[in-house]
């Protein structure tokens, strides 16, 4: 087959499986949003996946600049007040069946003594709630269904600064993408929201491109059980036409800020094509103080202590029932050091993958020309029927379990400021070594 018809016929897929609506079993059904029919695709970055050839490294794409992310958008970072009226929210609210969306009112703090404690809606701020009480929405994702898997994501990306220093420049983006790159490159869930990569279009073309799956986080970072169901539309919608404008894909999968989430954003996500990844394990990295981002009022060596904690418990063979869905971000120095600390130890103790991999969901896009790698052999759809599409598996051996060591390392007890410096010996020492580094520091 010649190179220009292999693209003609991928051309032909691309366009033949974009806008293919997907049978349910017992959920409502989906269908590739139309409303991001128009968007037009970007250059710099894949079409497809898995790719050929090396992986890029070293500096960004450059093609994201060109890109106009302003017109057609609301403003950075806040939430759209006058979604109900925005021509482009009242069109996509047309396409949602309303008498499946749950009628309770909004939210309006964490903790309201108002909400029922039979906990109707199925919140996850009230009680940590992830199969919701109706029937036609799928169970959220919150953990790696086989034991010894670890399913790495990071949250509020793509990382950066402003105001740009060379200071700050060393710890924004491609810092944790080399990074993993340079350490078996690994793959991780990247959950990206609208107004983080208004700031960061190269970089967010950059974990794509590195083959990292990307899901959306919402445009503004709100709590999404406050908002009116004209505002919820308005955060997915704008964080999907985001990703669709700089990366030319359609997520599948999405991550509520804060973790909040309840039924009637639950079913609005689903109609507009999305499935909750939540998590079974939260590292609280975002509450560590960080030389850029102040006031976190978690201690470094609680976080330490707590990570490390997880990796003993999997070496001493007491966590044999499920894989784990962990919480991490890359949004300041502090988070940034403790994932780039840590990530050597967990890839001893676990397989570590994606947390859409270690659920075997090979096509997380509604583009199914990016079929990514899988924990298992089968692989599944986001609404968890099985799929025919043929997903390689996860590579890499099973984790090997502990080292001996002496243990002399110590963990990080603030953000260094070498911009990720002095990461390479921490896998030549045991889990029980940084125990033990970690409990000497709350001590
Ligand atoms: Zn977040």
């Amino acid at each position: 087959m010649t190179l220009k018809l292999s693209a003609a016929l991928a051309v032909l897929f691309f366009a033949a499986t974009t806008n293919a609506a997907t049978p349910t079993t017992g959920y409502l059904p989906q269908t590739s949003p139309a409303w991001l029919a128009d968007i037009p695709l970007p250059s710099g970055v894949i079409k497809s996946w898995p790719q050929t050839g090396a992986v890029p490294s070293g500096p960004l794409p450059t093609t994201a600049a060109a890109l106009d992310l302003t017109t057609g958008y609301p403003a950075t970072f806040q939430i759209v007040t006058d979604a109900a009226t925005d021509p482009q929210i009242v069109a996509v609210m047309k396409t949602i069946d309303w008498t499946k969306v749950p009628n309770v009112a909004p939210t309006t703090e964490t903790t309201m003594t108002t909400y029922s404690p039979s906990d109707p809606y199925c919140w996850w701020t009230y009680n940590g709630c992830v199969t919701p009480k109706v029937d036609y929405i799928p169970p959220d994702i919150s953990n790696c269904p086989k034991e010894g898997t670890w399913g790495l994501t990071y949250d509020d990306g793509p990382m950066y600064y402003f105001p740009v220093t060379p200071e700050n420049e060393k710890w924004a983006e491609p810092n944790l993408y080399n990074y993993l790159l340079a350490h078996n490159d690994q793959k991780a869930n990247l959950m990206y929201y609208g107004s983080r990569i208004v700031g960061a279009p190269d970089a967010a073309q950059r974990g794509l491109n590195d083959g990292h799956t990307i899901c959306v986080h919402t445009w503004s970072h709100p709590y999404m059980t406050r908002l009116t169901n004209a505002q919820v539309v308005a955060e997915f919608y704008y964080g999907l036409k985001m990703i669709k404008q700089v990366l030319g894909i359609t997520p599948r999968c999405w991550r509520p800020p804060y973790g909040d989430v309840d039924d009637r954003v639950r079913s609005i996500a689903w109609q507009m094509g999305l499935r909750n990844i939540m998590w079974d394990l939260d590292t609280n990295d975002w509450q560590i103080p960080g030389d850029l981002v102040p006031g976190g009022t978690l201690p470094y060596s609680q976080a330490n202590a707590t990570v490390a904690g997880w990796l003993e418990n999997r070496a001493k063979g007491n966590d044999t029932k499920v894989g784990h869905v962990v919480l991490e971000h890359e949004l300041s120095n502090s988070t940034i050091t403790l994932a780039e600390f840590w990530l050597p130890t967990i890839q001893k103790e676990f397989q570590t993958m994606p947390a859409t991999a270690c659920n075997d969901i090979a096509q997380p896009y509604w583009e199914e020309s990016f079929v990514y790698p899988i924990q298992g052999t089968v692989a599944i759809s986001m609404n968890g029927s099985t799929t025919n599409v043929q997903a390689p598996q996860i590579s890499g051996s099973t984790p090997s379990g502990t080292s001996s060591g002496s243990g002399a390392v110590s963990a990080p007890t603030g953000a260094s400021k070498t911009g990720g410096a002095g990461h390479a010996a921490v896998s030549k020492i045991t889990v029980f070594g940084l125990v033990a580094a970690a409990v000497a520091y709350i001590l």
